[in-house]
């Protein structure tokens, strides 16, 4: 198996040297040159394993350079040994014909340790590989989600220290505190005046700041990844949507063969377009559903074509999915064009000097075949935490809440009648003070208190991790202004 840049096919790579890059050097995103496929038998023999058994068969096909064993070794290491809550790692909760893809059972609660559980291992890896002398330093710009997710995979990996910047006022206080009481000798993480936009442009602006790279490289250090644009996040969420599969064909909810409906809560389409490869891959996807919330950009692309970023950013109660620029959907565009590297760098260039591009009428076709979009509202969303909770005593967050909105608008609008998994991505405390206003609970206080609040009103347990944060001293107080961001990582490199 290789990889290819969207923008330059002839930039042909290893999966080791694309997991070790993160981005290909003139700024596309690294594709499989082929999507392996999986035939009805191997769905049969991949429905008879556990989640390990599955990860380990499904990372195989497109990680060609790493040997069964050291796979099997990481998706043990990675999924196994306690790590996540639940013994099936992603277990479903079905509701009716919805079912419910728990991808939060994960040391930070939030789906991103599906894929930065993993990421590690194949990252250290593929350095060792490659030969790779210098120390990794990842650096993360985070909305909430993805840092802390990315700390704690991280968290005394040798050859690895890791950054994470987030907006000082930009995420939720549980999430706050995930972050700044991280244990581990090889993090930083620091707040920063503005939102996330500024951090992750401060962190791309470090990215390319070439005296910055040979100051840290003199000292023995290059930059690296942990955000969904590595290869290394988008294979191990492919593995899911696959083990969803076989999971509903090994209860008997599906026979072998016959469709389903996926329907995902998106910001910046790594896991959508993981479904899309699962769909190329052989598995019966009918529609893949992408649901936005009021930061609608990708429903009005999918239903028109037209990719107009020239709009107003809401900041919403599902804050994961508050983006404008949805970096994945370069891999989507580099398939559907039959691998036009050159109009994709073309559509690239324009989003990024005029704020808008468009496709033309075929590629849009082929989207709406694959594709079905709609987008929910705060209120919406809530209204459906409070309808599913009193109806049928399930508690999901505010993201999930948006994919189960537009899942059910899909429904009544085409009539479906096809099961659907819907991916739920972050456990409901996370968002304690959104989910408790969506089910009308009165509460003062924040952060911590909210969640004992949680606790008393919905019955179910806090994991792990969140329930720790009472007794976490905080160890990362600073906030940074936005200019600083590459002074504070040269200092911390020293
Ligand atoms: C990151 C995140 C999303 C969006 O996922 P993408 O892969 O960026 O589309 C949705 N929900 C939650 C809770 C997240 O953390």
């Amino acid at each position: 198996m290789y990889y290819v840049s969207t923008r330059d096919k002839n930039a042909r790579v290893t999966a080791q040297q694309a997991i070790s890059m993160g981005l290909s050097r003139d700024g596309g995103l690294f594709a499989p040159t082929e999507i392996p496929r999986l035939s009805k038998d191997d769905i049969t023999a991949l429905a008879g394993m556990d989640y390990i058994g599955r990860a380990s068969h499904i990372l195989g096909l497109y990680l060609t350079d790493f040997t069964a064993e050291e796979l099997n070794a990481f998706a043990n290491a990675a999924y196994g040994g306690g790590k996540f809550d639940h013994p099936a790692v992603a277990p479903i909760c079905s509701l009716g014909n919805n079912h419910i893809l728990e991808l939060w059972h994960g040391p930070t609660s939030a789906f991103k340790d599906m894929a930065l559980q993993m990421l590690p291992h194949l990252l250290t890896a593929s350095l060792k590989k490659t030969g790779e002398q210098k120390t990794c330093c990842i650096l993360t710009a985070t909305s909430g989600d993805t840092g802390k997710a990315a700390l704690e995979g991280f968290c005394d990996v040798p050859g690895t220290r890791i950054v994470v910047f987030y907006p000082e006022n930009g995420v939720s206080r549980v999430q706050q505190l995930q972050m700044i009481t991280q244990k581990g000798e090889n993090v930083a993480v620091f707040a920063v005046k503005g939102n996330f936009d500024d951090a992750q442009t401060g962190v791309k602006t470090i990215f390319s700041d070439v005296e910055i790279r040979e100051e840290i490289a003199s000292n023995g250090y290059f930059f690296s990844s942990a955000n969904s644009i590595n290869l290394g996040r988008i294979l191990p969420q492919v593995i899911y949507y696959v083990s969803a599969y076989c999971g509903l064909v090994a209860n008997g909810t599906v026979k072998n063969g016959d469709a389903i409906d996926v329907c995902v809560p998106t910001g910046n389409f790594g896991n959508i377009l993981a479904a899309y490869y699962a769909k190329k891959m052989g598995v019966n996807i009918g529609k893949l559903i992408c649901a936005s919330n009021s930061n609608n950009v990708l429903t009005d692309f999918i239903t028109t074509g037209v990719y107009d970023k020239r709009r107003p950013f809401h900041m919403t109660t599902s804050p994961s999915m508050d983006i404008l620029v949805s970096s994945n959907l370069e891999r989507l565009l580099y398939h559907l064009s039959g691998e036009d590297d050159v109009r994709v760098s073309g559509w690239m260039k324009q989003l990024s000097e005029e704020g808008v591009y468009e496709i033309p009428g075929d590629m849009k076709s082929a989207l709406g075949e694959l594709f079905a979009a709609g987008f929910a509202t705060d209120d919406e969303a809530a209204a459906t935490i409070k309808k599913v909770w009193d109806e049928q005593g399930y508690l999901m967050d505010t993201h999930t809440a948006v994919a189960y909105t537009v899942m059910e608008r899909y429904r009544a609008a085409t009539g479906s009648t096809v099961p659907a998994v819907v991916a739920s991505t972050a456990s409901p405390y996370k968002f304690c003070d959104s989910v408790l206003a969506a089910l009308g609970e009165k509460c003062g206080g924040d952060g911590l208190a909210l969640v004992d609040t949680l606790e008393k009103v919905s019955g179910l347990k806090v994991p792990e991790g969140l329930a720790a944060l009472k007794n976490a001293s905080i160890r990362f107080e600073t906030v940074l202004e936005k200019q600083d961001m590459a002074k504070a990582v040269v200092e911390y490199l020293g």
